[in-house]
């Protein structure tokens, strides 16, 4: 078998969510949502059921999609996205970032990615041939130092990976924070690819800032999203990456050979949502909010220590005071013994932190009261 196969393991995330699966755990390992999208959308796809769009569509996205996606994300950006030029549809942000990766790296490549980070991007950056350089955000802020992030664009990186809202810390960066990272890209002529599918998942005072918005970053930026968490539509996996034409045109041809389209009833379906008014996004935030704090305060009165996320819908708890040899251990001990599923931090950390655990909360309120109560068990 080949040797890339030896880089990299199979995803904790999963793994933990076919223990919790055997053990009857509550799952708040793998992060997706435990209720359905709304009512009108599942009405559309059983309209698109009912009518005629069930071949391929254009590869890189149907038009209507692509139209509407454009429309949506160009108020968000402040800059008009061409449907025509500069959208691929993906099958999820998932293929966008891989894609991404393959449209701009050569095999040797260097790739930034922040340590802790989302479990694709090393297996990502070792499928397209590059290598990772990881800059670490130091819990319990998780902020990075400017000067070591300058030390790891000096080793010439291709691209730099940013997930803003940050899946697993919760951290959304500060404009600041990304006007550095803007700087650096510009005086060392990176490539930015960011992971955006959080966008719409962001607590007060917090505020997402699009990097491609930030002044000249349109140019150098590959930004890629999902309906999957704004809609709660895992299931669908439906992504897509935004680059001017030049490199969505590189990353059109990649996404064909991949997978050739996402499907096409669902996203024609799909087109629904990205017309849901304003309000749609307020009442998530506000939907998530109320998760988020309740199951904070969960955790609070449980004694346990955590950060504060500020956007995404991931909390990390220190398990220091439970003296558990590991995480990986304590998390399949307390899937079993406890009822409980989280995600050892370990397997988000370059650095050898062990005692940090990832808990998701998008789940319905009787979902999150089932798991604190099982917690208790932890006292
Ligand atoms: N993004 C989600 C998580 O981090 C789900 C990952 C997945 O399994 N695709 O848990």
């Amino acid at each position: 078998l080949s040797r890339r196969l030896e880089v990299f393991s199979e995803s904790v995330i999963r793994r933990m969510t076919r223990i919790a699966n055997a053990h009857g755990a509550v799952n708040l390992s793998q992060g997706f949502p435990d209720f359905d999208p709304p009512e009108e959308l599942k009405r559309a796809l059983v309209n698109t059921a009912e009518g005629s769009i069930h071949q391929y569509a254009v590869t890189w996205g149907a038009p209507n999609f692509r139209e509407a996606l454009a429309v949506k994300q160009s108020k968000l950006l402040g800059i008009p996205i061409n449907p025509d030029t500069e959208i691929v549809v993906t099958c999820g942000s998932t293929e966008a970032m891989m894609a991404a990766m393959m449209t701009v790296c050569n095999p040797g490549d260097k790739v930034i990615v922040f340590s802790p980070f989302y479990e694709n991007y090393a297996a990502d950056a070792i499928l397209s041939g590059a290598e990772p350089i990881y800059v670490a955000l130091k819990p319990p802020s998780f902020g990075f130092d400017a000067d070591e992030l300058e030390a790891a664009f000096r080793q010439k990186p291709k691209a730099l990976i940013l997930c803003n809202p940050s899946n697993p810390t919760g951290k959304v960066f500060s404009r600041e924070e990304l006007l550095i990272i803007a700087g650096l890209a510009e005086k060392y002529d990176t490539f930015v690819i960011t992971d955006e599918v959080y966008e719409h998942i962001v607590y007060e005072p917090f505020e997402h800032t699009y990097f491609a918005s930030l002044p000249g970053m349109f140019e150098r930026t590959l930004s890629c999203s999902s309906l999957s968490k704004t809609y709660s539509i895992t299931g669908w996996r439906l992504g897509y990456l935004i680059a001017p034409a030049a490199i969505a045109e590189g990353a059109r041809k990649i996404h064909d050979f991949l997978t050739v389209g996402a499907a096409a009833p669902l996203q024609e379906a799909a087109v629904t949502a990205l017309h849901f008014p304003e309000s749609y996004y307020t009442d998530l935030t506000r939907l998530y909010s109320e998760k988020r704090n309740l199951f904070l305060d969960g955790l609070e009165s449980l004694g346990l220590k955590y950060t504060v996320p500020q956007g995404a819908y991931y909390v990390m708890v220190d398990i220091s005071e439970f003296g558990a040899s590991d995480d990986v251990s304590f998390c399949e001990w307390m899937a079993r013994e406890v009822g409980v599923a989280a995600v050892p931090g370990s397997s988000f950390f370059r650095e050898p932190i062990s005692h940090l655990i990832r808990f998701h909360f998008a789940k319905r309120q009787e979902t999150l009261h089932d798991a604190l109560n099982r917690l208790e068990l932890l006292r």
